[in-house]
């Protein structure tokens, strides 16, 4: 292969919601067409996450259990991801990966779960419900429609700089109010979508392992890569 990407699966064996891995494989399987090669390794709790050594970063959702214990670990790493993010890191962030890349979580049982404010959001909680089912968005940049299954109680709040990564088409999105689903900032895609995302959504992971390439080799020609036809997969 004549390009290599190394991926950060942050928090991988507590944040799984869904298969939400399914995003590192389907990763793995676009990379592969792009001739690249696409390595990932898990960082969990204890673990220092190394900004430079990562071209992509993904992390997956959770319940509200896991989400707690990983605010607590995640405070050590706040510098570095927050230094990634700032640098242009490509990142895709669900549900409970979303929520702690923000202010914070009030959880379902109102309990306050910190997150790392690198991103401006907050997320409060529902009363006794949930938003769960389809969902189909349109991302207002490119036209692409995304599909996709969101089941979770938190009602995320979007803040400075941050855009959504979809206007609802049908379901409910980050609060069931503004319209909005998921969040845009900077090379960071925040989605509440399950399923995993990237398998029903090929043009976004298209999309992301194009930023990670040219962020990582800036002088190469990408044509090829920038033309891979993407099969719809829904
Ligand atoms: N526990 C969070 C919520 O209910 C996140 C859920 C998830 O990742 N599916 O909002």
């Amino acid at each position: 292969m004549k390009y290599q990407l190394h991926l950060a699966h942050l928090y991988g064996d507590l944040l799984n919601t869904y298969g939400d891995i399914g995003n590192v494989l389907v990763l793995e399987y676009y990379a592969k067409q792009m001739d690249v090669e696409l390595t990932s390794e898990v960082i969990s709790l204890d673990q220092p996450f190394e900004a430079t050594k990562f071209d992509i970063a993904f992390f997956g959702g959770g319940q509200d259990y896991e989400q707690v214990i990983v605010s607590k670990d995640i405070q050590a790493k706040k510098q570095a991801l927050t230094d990634y993010i700032e640098d242009g890191g490509p990142m895709l962030a669900i549900c409970g990966g979303y929520q702690l890349l923000g202010k914070y979580y009030i959880g379902a049982n109102g309990e306050r779960i910190e997150g790392i404010s690198a991103l401006d959001h907050y997320t409060k909680s529902q009363d006794n419900n949930r938003f769960i089912g389809d969902i189909v968005i349109e991302n207002e940049e490119t036209g692409q429609k995304y599909h996709g299954f969101e089941n979770h109680n938190g009602v995320t709040y979007l803040g400075k700089d941050e855009r959504p990564l979809g206007k609802v088409i049908s379901g409910h999105g980050n609060n069931g109010k503004d319209q909005g689903e998921g969040a845009i900032y900077k090379n960071v895609y925040c989605s509440y979508f399950h399923g995993p995302i990237l398998a029903r959504n090929g043009e976004l992971a298209k999309r992301i392992l194009l930023t990670a390439l040219k962020r990582k080799y800036p002088d190469a020609d990408l044509t090829a890569q920038e033309e891979l036809k993407i099969k719809p997969t829904y």
